[in-house]
Formats: structure tokens, sequence, C-alpha cells
């Protein structure tokens, strides 16, 4: 498509050229219906098959148990800070572990509803670590661990998920769900906005095992109410009903691109290219530790603050857009989802290098 660029940006970010086409192909007439799918009613035939059909997908892709129930629902992965709380904290105490700013607000929300022990505080590395299990201290009395699995801000990834001592284990997975293959069964609950890997703004999916699906606190909207939303099948109210049909053609195009296994294959290629590059040059530092490094978000500084602006700007003439840093961690930041093509990345590298070249103090 002409005058497309590759963007880097952390959220939203890329659709792969196949879904788009596909959007666009079905745009005003969505398979002779004589309609766009966003002006169908949500309990049409033709809408509610759109529903059925992402549902079923993300249950085949993601491998998820029959004895899960899943949900669309609004409010962005923040809404679900405070339904998490709501719906199973609900005054008693809960676990979070800090690994960056997302995780951090997940636990600020917490509070309102309940007791929250941190388990771990990565605050004084900078957020650079993903803890070791020994560096995790559980309350006894705790319902369940809070984690965040990819903290996009900061660059860090959890490789393989802690032992939670048979707490129930719940994930805010938002910036790297369907990237790899994991196994669902190890958690209880599951919530991603879908803007970064999946899909676009305005919808969230939440995977939870069903026994924990209960009535919420008497306070509860009913909008975040995990057992309203099981009664209803996601449609208390309008659910989000372009989004849904998006995130179906996304878990289509991962189906057609060789599920999970060929994913997860591809983005482990994608971060080598540039992480093998950080590690073979003094220009740039990266941000996270190495055994903490995230597939989806890449962090790094060059030697001041001017260079950086450099960076993003010049990049931005290349048609690599986006790869200004969080404000939190500064520098330069490479979001690099799963729609993000493999010659993007070694594209950049090779500007990269260029500029470190140019640019040597
Ligand atoms: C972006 C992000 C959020 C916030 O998502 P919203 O949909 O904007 O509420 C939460 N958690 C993680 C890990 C994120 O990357």
């Amino acid at each position: 498509m002409k005058g497309r660029v590759f963007n880097f940006a952390a959220g939203p970010s890329m659709l792969a050229d196949e879904v788009l086409d596909e959007l666009y192909e079905e745009f005003y007439n969505y398979q002779n219906t004589g309609m766009a799918v966003m002006e169908m009613s949500h309990r049409g035939k033709d809408y509610l098959k759109i529903f059925e059909e992402a549902k079923q997908r993300l249950y085949r892709v993601m491998e998820i148990p029959q004895e899960y129930e899943v949900f669309f629902m609004h409010g962005g992965a923040t809404g679900q800070f405070a339904a998490v709380a709501l719906n199973l904290l609900k005054g008693d105490k809960a676990d979070y572990i800090l690994t960056g700013n997302f995780s951090k607000k997940a636990a600020m929300e917490a509070m309102k509803y309940g007791q929250v022990h941190i388990a771990y505080d990565g605050k004084d590395n900078g957020y650079r670590h993903i803890p070791k299990q020994e560096e995790l201290s559980f309350d006894e009395d705790s319902k369940y661990v809070h984690l965040c699995s990819n903290n996009t801000i900061f660059g860090t990834q959890w490789k393989t998920y802690p032992d939670v001592k048979g707490k129930i284990l719940v994930g805010d997975l938002s910036s790297d769900i369907l990237s790899r293959k994991i196994d669902v069964s190890r958690f209880g609950l599951i919530y991603a906005g879908a803007q970064k890997n999946i899909g676009i703004a305005g919808i969230s999916v939440v995977i939870i095992r069903k026994d924990l699906i209960e009535t919420p606190m008497a306070i509860t909207p009913d909008i975040l109410s995990y057992e309203l939303m099981a009664k209803h099948d996601s449609m208390l109210n309008t659910p989000p009903t372009y989004p849904i049909y998006v995130l179906g053609k996304v878990l289509k195009w991962i189906e057609e691109s060789g599920g999970l296994e060929a994913i997860e294959s591809r983005n482990r290629e994608k971060a080598k290219i540039l992480y093998d590059y950080l590690d073979t040059q003094s220009f740039y530092k990266p941000h996270a530790e190495k055994d903490s490094r995230s597939l989806m978000n890449v962090t790094f500084t060059t030697p001041n603050e001017d260079l950086d602006k450099k960076f993003v700007s010049e990049a931005a003439e290349r048609g690599l857009v986006s790869l200004k840093g969080h404000r939190l961690v500064g520098g330069l930041r490479a979001s690099i989802y799963n729609a993000m093509p493999k010659e993007a990345v070694k594209k950049l590298v090779e500007f990269m290098d260029g500029f470190a070249k140019e640019n040597a103090l």
C-alpha cells in the first residue's frame, strides 16, 4: 500500500496487511449483507455469526480448555484492573507483583476494593528485571497473585510464569497475548486490551476459569460484573461490535500463518535480530536486563537526549515511525508485535548502525 510506514508504536499498533486488506474489502458491504459490520445489530444473525466465530477461533488458537469462559468487554485493560478486584478480591487480600507501570496501576486500583500485598517491587532497579522465584514473597491469606506478563513501557517479559503455590494466578497479557504459546490452565484469569497485539482499541478479552465466576461486590457496576457477562454471553449491552470483528480477522490471520508456534518463532527471530545487534555495539544502551528482555518491546537509549530526538526524526524520514520511548524510561522503544514484519526489523537495525557510526561521540 502506497505511503504506508513501519509503525513501531507500543499501541495502538500495526495490523497485518492481510487483515487490513480483508477489512477494506468487506467495508461497505459485508458478504453481501448490504451493510458494513459497524452498521449491524449485535443481535442479528449476521453479526452473531461474526461474534461466535471470533470466540471459537480464540479457543482454538490459544487452546483454551472448556472449563474457561471468554468475555469480550469494554473499558480496556484498565477497566479490568477494577473488574478483577471487584469480582475476585471483594474486600479480601491479594498479591501483586510490580514489574512496571501497569502492574502498579492494577495494584492501586485493587486497593480501592480490598487489601493489596506487594509480592515484589522492581522500582529500585528501574524495572529492568523480572523477579526470580526466590525474590517473590506471597501473603498466606492472599486470594490470588496478579502479574503483568509483558511490561510494555520498560521492555521486560516473564519467560516462564512463577509457581504461585496453589494460589490463583491472574495475568495482564495486554501486550503479549497471542505472541507465543502459553498454558492457559496455569491461570485462573487472563485479561488483555486488544490494541497492542490482537486488534484495535475498544475491546478487552477476558479468559476466566468458570468456577471463579461468582457474585461480585455489591457496588460493582453491571458492566464490570463477570457474573452478568457470563449470563449474557458478553452482551449485557451493545458490545464493541467492530473491534470483535477485527479480533476475529487477526485470529484468522494467525491461524493462516501457522498458529502460535509459527508466530512465536517469528517473534523470536525478530527480537534476536535487534538484541544481537544491541549486544555487539556500545553506542546504544539497552534498558532491560538480558534475561528479562521482552520479545515485544525493545527499549534502549542513545548517549544523550538530543541524539534520541535526532534518532526518532531521522528514522521517521525513512518510514520507521513511533520509536520514541515512553516518558518514564526516555530513550527509544521499538515495539515489534506479531504484525511487524521481519524486513522492517532488519531495516531498523541497518538504520541504527548507520546512525551510530555517523553520531559516534
Ligand atoms: C497498554 C497496557 C495497559 C492499558 O491498556 P488500556 O487498554 O489502555 O487500558 C495495561 N496493561 C498493559 C500490560 C498494557 O500494555
